[in-house]
């Protein structure tokens, strides 16, 4: 298989240059600085955005850069990776008639600015003598951990992996969100008081029982787990499209890309996989998928990129074997598929026609389906919805003083950065007030 033919640096360096300070200023400056904005509504975190535009508008860049941390301790990451034609952008608006204000694109330079300058939230509350402990350092582990720091209970967050960011470090495409801005977010939540012990694996090398010992609340924000099988015979030589974009972030030396490559799925890590390998010099990308550009999982924006990089589409397509030469793949046998009524997900259901099989070529396959369920809310006996952790309003389990938050939890609806972020401080103020109230009843009786 032929390595990567292209300086993988380059070729997924961030794709949006940072603005450049005057055009900060003009596009700060188109802003109505609506009443009841109602881009702030359609930010699941519901920063003040007339506020932090109106802050650049007057250079005051520290006071933009504190309105969006009180709101988004993850705001540099957000500003990179939010959908924001689907959320704020989508709402401003000048939407209609105009452009509307590059909104992703400003808060970025506000963080930018606070990243450089060290900008930080400052911890005001006096220490409540309560410990948690955060299991996870994607998200909305690092949101939640930071803001119980800044309601002063002392905060451990346990990560399993070498680096903290979860997904931010190791699966959101390097031209989106390069893993140093995820690393330094993690570092600005340590600055805040929170301790972060990496390399250590909940249920392997601490257990619920032992952190409930020593902690008052224990946080689960442990994300979903590797791609799941297809089930189609040949799928051992498939590479695992999390394994694929990881090792794009990472620099890894082990990173091959084909000349022809299949990437099976169509949600946005299919998208990723498919840029990664467009980028990194194959010449042919198809992305396979067994309904149609109707019911595809990835944002419309997302799709249209994938077109303008010269990614083609097979849809109505459902793999059935893996053709091999060797134990190397030659192609991907399919079948036609036909749409019929719709299944659980409320789509229709894909039919494959008997005999309708056909061969794409190919000397890579990668898988991007998705991400199985978190397979601890069975090893914990915790109530589940859907496969996905059960909470209540509080984000409370089926276990008292256990919560969960973040993509394990996200039984409705597509998971994003800015939901997990929203999660940990909605979850953290939910627990703080559980403490308080616990507290008080103490001192009463
Ligand atoms: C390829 C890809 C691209 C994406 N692109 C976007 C995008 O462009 N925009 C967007 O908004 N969203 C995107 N998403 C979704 C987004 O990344 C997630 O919604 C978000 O990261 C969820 O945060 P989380 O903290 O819940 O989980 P994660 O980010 O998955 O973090 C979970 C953390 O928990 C750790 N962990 C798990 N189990 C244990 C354990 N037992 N012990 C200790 N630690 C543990 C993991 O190592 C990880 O660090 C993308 C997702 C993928 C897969
Ligand atoms: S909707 Fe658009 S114009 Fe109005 S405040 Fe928000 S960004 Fe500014």
């Amino acid at each position: 298989m032929e390595s990567a033919s292209r300086d993988i640096g380059t070729a997924l360096a961030e794709q949006l240059l940072p603005l450049s300070p005057n055009a900060a200023a003009v596009e700060a400056d188109r802003c109505l600085y609506c009443y009841d904005a109602p881009c702030t509504h359609a930010c699941p975190t519901h920063i003040d955005i007339p506020r932090f535009i109106k802050k650049i508008a007057t250079r005051n860049l520290r006071g933009s850069a504190e309105t969006i941390f009180s709101a988004n301790l993850l705001g540099a990451t957000c500003s990179r990776v939010c959908p924001v034609q689907e959320l704020c952008e989508g709402a401003c608006v000048l939407g209609s008639d105009h452009k509307p204000i590059a909104i992703g694109r400003l808060q970025r330079y506000a963080m930018d600015y606070a990243r450089a300058n060290r900008v930080y939230p400052t911890v005001k509350a006096a220490p409540t003598g309560r410990s948690i402990a955060v299991i996870g350092a994607g998200p909305a582990g690092l949101s939640c951990a930071g803001q119980l720091a800044l309601l002063g209970h002392a905060v451990t967050i346990f990560e399993k992996r070498e680096n903290p960011g979860g997904l931010s470090t190791y699966g959101i495409i390097a031209l989106r969100e390069p893993v140093e801005v995820a690393l330094e977010e993690a570092r600005m939540i340590q600055s805040l008081g929170v301790a972060i012990r990496t390399g250590v694996e909940f249920g392997r090398d601490i257990t619920l029982s032992a952190l409930q010992q020593s902690f008052d609340a224990v946080v689960l924000s442990i994300g979903l787990g590797h791609t799941p099988a297809l089930g189609i015979p040949g799928e051992d030589v498939l590479i695992d499209g999390l394994e694929f974009i990881e090792a794009s972030k990472t620099g890894s030396t082990h990173l091959h890309v084909g000349r022809s490559v299949l990437v099976i799925g169509a949600g946005n890590t299919a998208v990723d996989c498919a840029t990664i390998a467009r980028r990194l010099g194959a010449e042919h990308v198809t992305m396979v998928y067994r309904r149609t550009d109707r019911e595809m999982t990835c944002y419309e924006h997302e799709y249209d990129f994938a077109r303008m990089e010269g990614i083609e589409f097979r849809f109505l397509t459902q793999p059935a074997r893996v053709l091999l030469d060797n134990n190397a793949p030659v192609g991907l046998e399919c079948l036609r598929v036909e749409l019929g009524a719709p299944d659980a997900s409320g789509r229709p259901a894909p039919v494959a026609v008997a005999g309708s099989e056909f061969v794409l070529p190919a000397d890579q396959i990668i898988k991007a389906i998705g991400q199985e369920k978190p397979a601890l809310a069975a090893s914990l006996g915790l109530a589940t919805q859907k496969g996905f952790i059960a909470v209540d309003a509080n984000f409370q389990t089926s276990i008292a003083g256990l919560y969960a938050i973040g993509d394990c939890i996200r039984s409705t609806g597509a998971a994003s950065t800015v939901m997990a972020v929203e999660d940990g401080k909605l979850a953290a103020a939910a627990i703080h007030q559980q403490l308080v109230q616990q507290t008080a009843s103490v001192q009463v009786s």
